[in-house]
């Protein structure tokens, strides 16, 4: 059977990485075809806004399996990441990331660490929405939805049963987070339940990834929203050596995309220095994938056989441990010479594992028959003046005649109205917590108080609509 996959060379190093893997699968006897697309900023400066062309968006879609090297995305500036929106896009979900230690061949304080970090791939931070609301503050907005938790959840252990792992350990921020990091961690305590053979775990992200600093060795799989998973799994593929090795699979339901775990590295462009084993990773992950297990552990073994032979790059050469220093070309030629050995040493990890394909059936699909109250408003102001006490009482000669009770002003999440402390540092931005005083509050009593405020002239920056689900109060309490 052949196969027609759709391939980017990317920036950076990505072009030598790409050719040296595109090298290693012609010669691995693969019988697949390929369409190469441009990506990224060459293409953002052509003047085609989201950094892809049409027609190249098209031929993703088309062949379904994309090799894609890493692409630079300018930072702090310029367009959104590309990368985020093709996971997204194509509603790739579940992005994994196995990293183990190929210890004494590839140095490393973690001799046994043998991980996989499955990051959730489209919600989080990484939504991209973020505001300036006033002069002094800016936004960034955090989502997290049900159907998003749930499928990378049970992706995770789906996963761990079939690649005959034994623990999943979460890790949120829900102390702090208690509703979007809550709802992850929550979900993952119901779901985990329909797993009993499975060991299941959580940390505190914070505490969990200083543990998993030092003693990686402990964990198993670990299940992280997007941005903590970004951050883990680049710590995890540099205790293990360097992040030049770690590849990743990003899975949807019906697409998926595979990649290196770093990025283009620019620093390193264009001296045939970096290491492609990270996407060389990511290539045997897709021959899985795709159901060519055999050509994937044969690629994997002669990968295992050129590092275990002492032929590294540079970011994993150590004198004691290594023979050959190589270029990015050569350590490509080394393991096209090994197709077809297997280490001595090194046992291949997924050799005796069958890639099942995992399908999530979603169960949490009854929740927009609870009953939802509307109870309030979060009015968001901007105000320059930085007295609290103020700012109480102008609202509250707004609505001395409305069903409203002003409740609480937070600046930056912190209560300074009523008793505010004369040392809580205040912006220009003020949040002020409406309650409703009577019975059934509707849209329209928000959109009366809001006229109010703004024939009061004072500047309404946003609101957010206070719920009850079910009877629970469904917003962050001020205290
Ligand atoms: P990076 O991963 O590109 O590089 C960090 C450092 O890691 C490099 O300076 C280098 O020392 C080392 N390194 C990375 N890959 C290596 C390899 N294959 N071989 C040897 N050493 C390697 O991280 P960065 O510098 O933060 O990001 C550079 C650009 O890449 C940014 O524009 C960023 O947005 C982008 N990026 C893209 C992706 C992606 O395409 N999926 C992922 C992460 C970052």
């Amino acid at each position: 059977m052949s196969y027609r996959i759709t391939v980017a060379y990317g920036d950076g190093i990505g072009p030598e990485i790409m050719e040296v893997v595109l090298n290693i699968l012609e010669k691995s006897g693969w019988n697949f075809q390929k369409d190469i697309i441009e990506l990224g900023e060459k293409i953002y400066k052509q003047g085609h806004l989201s950094g892809i062309k049409a027609e190249d968006r098209n031929l993703i879609r088309k062949n379904k399996i994309f090799l894609k090297a890493p692409i630079t995305t300018p930072q702090g500036t310029g367009f959104k990441s590309l990368n985020v929106k093709i996971r997204k896009s194509l509603g790739l979900f579940a992005n994994i990331r196995p990293i183990r230690s190929l210890y004494p061949f590839i140095d490393t304080k973690f001799p046994n660490m043998d991980v996989v970090v499955i990051r959730e791939n489209e919600e989080d931070l990484y939504a991209g929405i973020e505001h300036r609301q006033t002069p002094e503050v800016f936004q960034c907005l955090k989502l997290i939805s049900v159907p998003g938790c749930e499928k990378i959840i049970r992706y995770a252990f789906e996963y761990a049963q079939n690649m005959g792992r034994k623990k999943v350990t979460c890790m949120v921020k829900d102390n702090i987070m208690k509703l979007t990091d809550g709802t992850f961690k929550k979900m993952f305590e119901d779901i985990s339940k329909e797993y009993p053979q499975i060991e299941k775990n959580h940390w505190i992200i914070d505490i969990g990834m200083a543990k998993f600093a030092t003693n990686p060795e402990d964990f198993d799989i670990i299940l992280l929203p997007n941005l903590y998973g970004d951050i883990l799994s680049d710590v995890s593929s540099q205790l293990a050596g360097s992040v030049g090795i770690g590849g990743s699979s990003n899975i949807g339901e019906t697409h998926a995309m595979f990649e290196a775990i770093h990025g283009s590295a620019p620093r390193r462009a264009g001296q045939n220095l970096a290491n492609p084993s990270g996407l060389l990773n990511a290539a045997t992950l897709m021959l899985s994938h795709i159901g060519e297990q055999e050509l994937s552990e044969k690629i994997q073994n002669a990968w295992l056989k050129t590092i275990e032979e002492g032929i590294h790059t540079y970011d994993i050469y150590k004198k004691s441990l290594s023979k050959q220093k190589v270029s990015t070309s050569d350590f490509g030629k080394a393991v096209i010479e090994n197709l077809g050995a297997e280490p001595k040493k090194i046992t291949p990890t997924f050799a005796s594992k069958k890639n099942k394909k995992i399908s999530i059936h979603l169960s949490y699909k009854s929740l927009s028959f609870q009953k939802r109250v509307l109870e309030g408003v979060d009015i968001f102001i901007f105000e320059n003046n930085r007295d609290p006490l103020l700012l109480a009482k102008k609202l509250k000669h707004i609505i001395q005649e409305l069903d409203w009770n002003l409740l609480y002003i937070t600046n930056r999440g912190i209560k300074v109205y009523p008793d505010p402390l004369p040392e809580t540092f205040c912006t220009d931005h003020w949040r002020c917590r409406f309650l409703f005083t009577s019975e059934n509050c509707q849209p329209s009593h928000i959109i009366n108080l809001l006229e109010k405020i703004n024939l009061g002239k004072l500047e309404v920056i946003k609101t957010e609509n206070l719920y009850s689900f079910n009877g629970k109060t469904a917003y962050s309490q001020i205290t």
